[in-house]
């Protein structure tokens, strides 16, 4: 047991990684996992060793099971469900729409959606010298 005082609730680097979100859980496929540098897996994996230390099993009964929805709710196929016993390695796709990296090589949504705003904006603004 170590005398290092727990961060509790709206403080922290965890807090502000989630954002304004409401999620409650982070979720992260194995694949993308198992593809990031060694060195970063072997940092990754002593965390996860330091919060097991500190918390035991989580949960401490019973497993989650994941499903990948849309923003409506709606099921999705999951290309990284199965995770190929390790075998598989991801390499980061860029998005076209602004070159930040993407899982699965498609355009962010917001991206499309500022893009598409941007292509409005301009149809507008054409609209309004031609007329
Ligand atoms: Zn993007």
């Amino acid at each position: 047991m170590t005398n290092e005082k727990p961060i509790v609730i709206e403080d922290g680097a965890i807090h502000e990684f989630f954002e304004l979100s409401y999620a409650s859980y982070l979720v992260l496929p194995r694949s993308v996992l198992q593809s990031m540098p060694l060195q970063w897996q072997s940092k990754f994996v002593k965390m996860l060793a330091q919060m097991e230390e500190r918390f035991g099993d989580v949960p401490p009964e019973g497993t989650y099971y994941v499903q990948l929805k849309d923003e409506h709710g709606h099921f999705l196929h999951d290309p990284l469900r199965y995770y190929e016993r390790g075998r598989r390695r991801i390499e980061p796709i860029l998005c076209p729409l602004c070159g930040r990296p993407t899982v699965d090589g498609n355009s962010h949504s917001s991206c499309v959606t500022r893009e598409q705003y941007l292509a409005d904006k301009q149809a507008e603004q054409a609209e309004g010298n031609n007329g």
